[in-house]
């Protein structure tokens, strides 16, 4: 796919895809960053290595002035893995991409992403990295209030039982322990805190594309992606 057919430089965008937990969003911005050799950044891993943090120091995401303090101590980074040239985050210096996929962190990192102060350090941080733009980012909010003029807004979703199985594979090569019943009860669990919430609460944006993937392949959601970023490059 050459996204500057018949142009010398092509328009550097922003691409935001919003939605529903496990519908693949990480998925379809990997591809999408890697075609157009764009920056990826994975949002909710940033509000997992925070409850990661959290839940290490002990700290009561209740009570601001405890978050405030906390915040002050947290450096989050993007690093590249050059073994498998993905992204990973790193928290103070250290490599949490595999431990910040746990259940124990799923459990409770929409309640912190919930958090007012948590969503001011973190919004301004993923701000901060779309300046240049090339950029795609995943997450809850991205389209309504992170870029809200992103060129590109797109709006996963798939049909709940898709959802729970692909998360049910991912976790359980991990934890063969986990149950299908265990998953379900947390994706459905944080999509109703998501979308609930009193700040930033997940909602498509009304200038986004609707793609529902639930019966699509990986290769088929990136052929209709591709298409709708060529136009917005124009
Ligand atoms: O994308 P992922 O499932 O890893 O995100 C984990 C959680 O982080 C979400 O369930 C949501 O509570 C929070 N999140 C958010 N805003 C974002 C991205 C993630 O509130 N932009």
């Amino acid at each position: 796919m050459h996204f500057c057919d018949g142009m010398e430089q092509p328009k550097k965008i922003i691409i935001t895809i919003d939605g529903w937990s496990s519908c693949g969003k990480s998925t379809l911005a990997k591809q999408l960053a890697k075609e157009l050799n764009y920056v990826y950044i994975d949002s909710g891993a940033m509000y997992r290595a925070i409850t990661l943090y959290f839940l290490r120091h002990h700290v009561d995401w209740t009570i601001s002035t405890a978050v405030n303090e906390a915040l002050k101590h947290i450096k989050l980074e993007f690093v590249a893995n050059h073994k498998n040239g993905q992204t990973e985050m790193w928290l103070n210096g250290e490599n949490v991409e595999y431990v910040i996929r746990d259940l124990v962190i799923a459990e409770k990192v929409s309640e912190v992403a919930a958090v007012k102060e948590v969503r001011d350090f973190a919004v301004s941080r993923q701000q901060e990295m779309g300046k240049a733009k090339g950029i795609v980012m995943d997450g809850r909010d991205i389209g309504t209030v992170v870029f809200p003029h992103a060129e590109l807004k797109i709006f996963m979703t798939a049909d709940e039982a898709v959802r729970v199985q692909r998360r049910f594979k991912e976790l359980y090569e991990k934890n063969p322990n986990i149950t299908l019943a265990e998953v379900k009860q947390n994706l459905t669990h944080r999509d109703y805190i998501d979308s609930h919430r009193a700040i930033s609460p997940l909602r498509q944006a009304a200038d986004a594309i609707v793609l529902d993937n639930s019966h699509l392949t990986m290769k088929q959601q990136l052929g209709i992606a591709e298409k709708w970023v060529k136009e917005r490059m124009k």
